[in-house]
């Protein structure tokens, strides 16, 4: 307790997707005390990592001064000499090597304003696509599966839906742990109506899945078996909603149109009695989820990396999306598939900026002319400026830094060298290339590699927008100086741009300006939040787009009567797509490339605890945070630990074609037998240098839930 707090501000979570409003009691100028906030959408609730946000903007080891690698060691410099460098070097690379040699890789966690203004500097001004980012890594699946089946990126749904849902269908997600107020909220939903059901697919017993009325623990892999398994079960028995089907729905097989016919002939396939044996489930719970997700007054999908960190991530997301169709439970409330996302601002940041390599703002695509043509004018360059060749995916970025095709980069905000899968190769990949690294710590992973590693301010001691899963906008305002010479990442970016010869293209020069040029530019898109002003973000508690004017109160469900695009006289109108109708994609089963074999007969599963948040560079340096989280351990079955014969802390090996890693045993009846957990948080324990790095052929994220691995006791 530091004493009476002198001023109480309304402010947002700085860590996950969930987006909590929270209340920051103020001290000289110090934040001493933190509230949920009873206004916002998590009314009130705030897990644990969010109670301890005092103790973030108070955490030591942060970088104060420029720094430059001089033989071998980061020695402190001027902000003069290391943005004169940074321009110098990025200059000559695109002289010598085209646009294409240099990359910004940023993340899911930099402001609205920042991964816009990067974007904008290298697409518009640079002449390179080569932007992408940490959410490549968590939620591009997601992405990819609402365009492909509703024409336009982010969920038709919302939070607000929980409390109408009467059938919660949670798959490859541990809420309890990872979004702990959702997952509240809809205990309270449960509470109140005692009828309501929680389905949980997932090949670990997680907290979420010991609270379900049912779960599924489908072996690693094999979870679109189940989906299509369910439709299936939801045409045979008549339980599609014919007249939804009829009115608002395309089949498509992935080259043309089809039929409602053929789509009841691929699915055939996936009939339980097929499929049951490789999920490792019985035939009768299929048709008893199927039988509650299409028959309930109102289902409601929610997932996360389960589902996107896969090769067949973006056919997940689209069958998910999928049932909802085919079963009418969409566009009513209760009745929505919504994907929840990892980081703060993955959505409103990097997707609905465009800030990833094939992507332009508000839903545009980098390959589409038309597109391109849009952007251009928008931003006032030469027709030809933005480059039609998408650029580097962040696996693919990696590797192109290794063979020294990208020999310039700037990474903002992320921690690549921990959180890149097939980490070795990516590490190695980094050393080869002029890497530049502004972070607010000095000892991350991916500082420890950099050439020139910039000071940057602390969420709160910068002013941005973050925008959260359900399509919500909410605004930071800056509460405290950074320490030292640290400066905010939007100023480093503007003071770059400048340097590089663009300050014609990036002429605002505060974040509220940035703002002003963003919303404005939205109204030419289905995205239009033209109506979210800088003031009315003072003012609110965050507001939903699309949002065309400034008495719109925001959008909470897309498609239907409410939302600004669907024009009147129409109850439902999928307007992303041309002729209205969302599309149900019949999407086959392909096995994963990390098939077990003699040599590697387990599966090793990643994810988060609940007191970590991603690479620990944050919670990891909180002992409130870094004291319970279990760290440098395996989590297996006891039938495993009997066949490797190995007990409670044994150090065991576990290896991948990538590499070997030794942790301590710990059991639980929890895990599947034959699928390791390992938590990656830990900069100690690297768990990333043995997994996989083969990726969704479309979305091109990487499948770090499914790597197979030999274990033995070491
Ligand atoms: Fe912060 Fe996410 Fe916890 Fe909410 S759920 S308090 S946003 S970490």
């Amino acid at each position: 307790d530091e004493g009476p707090v002198e001023s109480w501000h309304k402010s947002v979570c700085r860590y996950c997707g969930t987006g909590c409003g929270v209340k920051l009691g103020l001290t000289k100028g110090k934040v001493v005390r933190v509230k949920g906030d009873t206004a916002a959408h998590n009314k009130g609730v705030i897990c644990i990592k969010g109670s301890t946000l005092a103790d973030l903007t108070q955490l030591e080891g942060r970088l104060t001064v420029p720094k430059i690698r001089t033989e071998g060691r980061l020695v402190e410099t001027t902000w003069e000499a290391a943005m004169d460098l940074i321009a110098s070097k990025f200059k000559e690379n695109i002289e010598l090597y085209g646009p294409d040699s240099v990359a910004f890789y940023g993340s899911g966690q930099l402001y609205i304003e920042e991964s816009y203004t990067a974007n904008k500097l290298f697409k518009a001004g640079i002449g390179t696509n080569n932007v992408d980012g940490n959410p490549r890594l968590c939620m591009a699946s997601a992405a990819v599966g609402y365009t492909q089946t509703f024409g336009k990126d982010e969920p038709p749904g919302a939070y607000a839906d929980i409390d109408h849902a009467d059938c919660f269908f949670l798959m490859g997600a541990n809420m309890y742990e990872c979004h702990p107020p959702l997952w509240e909220r809809m205990m309270i939903r449960k509470k109140s109506h005692p009828q309501t059901k929680i389905i949980v697919v997932d090949p670990r017993k997680t907290k979420t899945a010991e609270h379900s009325d049912i779960f599924l623990p489908v072996y690693p892999g094999t979870d679109l078996l189940l989906l299509n398994a369910m439709a299936y079960v939801i045409v045979k028995e008549g339980w599609y909603n014919k007249t939804f089907v009829k009115e608002h729905i395309n089949f498509h097989n992935g080259q043309r149109e089809v039929d409602f016919a053929t789509y009841i002939r691929f699915l055939e396939d996936y009939a339980p009695e097929k499929v049951a044996r490789k999920l490792g489930i019985p035939p009768r719970q299929i048709e008893e989820v199927a039988h509650w997700f299409a028959t309930s007054q109102a289902t409601m999908s929610m997932w996360t990396m389960g589902v996107n960190q896969r090769t067949q991530g973006v056919f997940l997301n689209n069958t998910l999306n999928s049932l909802h169709l085919i079963t009418g439970q969409i566009c009513r409330p209760g009745a929505t598939p919504l994907s929840l996302t990892g980081q703060s601002n993955a959505c409103g940041g990097v997707r609905d900026t465009g800030s990833l390599s094939h992507i332009l703002p508000h839903g545009r695509m980098v390959a589409n002319a038309h597109h391109r043509q849009e952007m251009e004018q928008l931003w006032g360059v030469p027709a030809g400026s933005i480059s039609p060749k998408p650029g580097y995916d962040a696996v693919n970025l990696f590797k192109a830094m290794g063979e020294e095709k990208v020999k310039a980069a700037l990474v903002m905000c992320t921690n690549p060298a921990q959180s890149m899968p097939n980490l070795a190769e990516a590490k190695k990949a980094m050393e080869k290339c002029f890497l530049v690294v502004a972070d607010v710590f000095e000892d991350t992973e991916t500082t420890k590699l950099a050439d020139v590693v910039l000071p940057a301010a602390l969420y709160l001691e910068k002013e941005g927008v973050y925008g959260q899963s359900e399509r919500r906008y909410q605004l930071i305002e800056k509460l405290m100086d950074p320490p030292g010479q640290a400066r905010s990442d939007f100023d480093i970016l503007v003071d770059f741009a400048k340097r590089l010869g663009y300050g014609n293209l990036i002429q605002y020069s505060t974040p509220a300006e940035c703002w002003e040029e963003y919303r404005n530019l939205s109204a030419a898109s289905k995205y239009n939040f033209k109506g979210i002003t800088r003031e009315r973000l003072q003012k609110e508690r965050g507001i939903q787009w699309p949002c065309p004017d400034e008495n719109h109160p925001g959008t909470v469900r897309r498609y239907i009567q409410g939302d600004p695009f669907v024009q009147e006289g129409r109850e439902i109108q999928f307007y992303g797509k041309p002729d209205h109708r969302a599309v149900v994609f019949l999407r086959p089963y392909i096995p994963t490339q990390q098939q077990l074999s003699e040599e590697f007969p387990y599966y090793l599963t990643t994810g988060r605890v609940v007191e970590q948040w991603h690479t620990g560079t944050m919670t990891d340096k909180i002992p409130a945070l870094s004291e319970g989280s279990g760290r440098g351990v395996f989590v297996l079955h006891p039938s495993d630990a009997k066949k490797l014969q190995v007990a409670e802390e044994d150090l065991l090996e576990v290896s991948s074609q990538y590499g070997s890693m030794k942790g301590k045993v710990k059991i639980s009846e929890n895990e599947t037998p034959g699928v390791i957990f390992a938590a990656f948080f830990d900069n100690k324990f690297l768990i990333n240098l043995i997994v996989a790095d083969n990726y969704d052929p479309v979305s091109k994220e990487p499948e770090y839930k499914v790597t197979a691995v030999s274990a033995k006791k070491y």
